[in-house]
């Protein structure tokens, strides 16, 4: 997948798990079941977990550390001030803007 293990193992087993738990901890102390009870809610949990994890807080982190274009934005562009694909970005995607090769941008 182009990642290194530590980051896969973090995101498919580390975080999930964390997250579960801590639901779990919290479910236990907030309805003040008996923990017996409450590692029922484990599996779902992790499950929630997961996807909070790697397709929320795992998609952001990587939206940030990264400066790959996506679907979200760089600055306006400052002829048609639609976002650009990147803050690095040196066309518009939209109206075709390049400024390219030039020594002010
Ligand atoms: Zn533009």
């Amino acid at each position: 997948m182009g990642q290194p293990l530590w980051l896969g193992l973090l995101n498919v087993s580390v975080m999930p798990t964390f997250i579960g738990t801590s639901l779990l901890f919290y479910v236990a102390q907030r309805f003040d079941w008996w923990f017996g009870y409450t590692i029922l809610l484990f599996v779902p949990f992790w499950v929630l977990g997961f996807f909070v994890w790697n397709f929320g807080a795992g998609l952001l982190i990587d939206r940030l550390l990264s400066n790959r274009p996506s679907a979200a934005v760089g600055p306006p562009c400052p002829h048609c001030t639609k976002p650009l694909a990147s803050k690095y970005a040196q066309q518009c995607l939209h109206c075709g803007a390049d400024w390219h090769n030039s020594r002010t941008a």
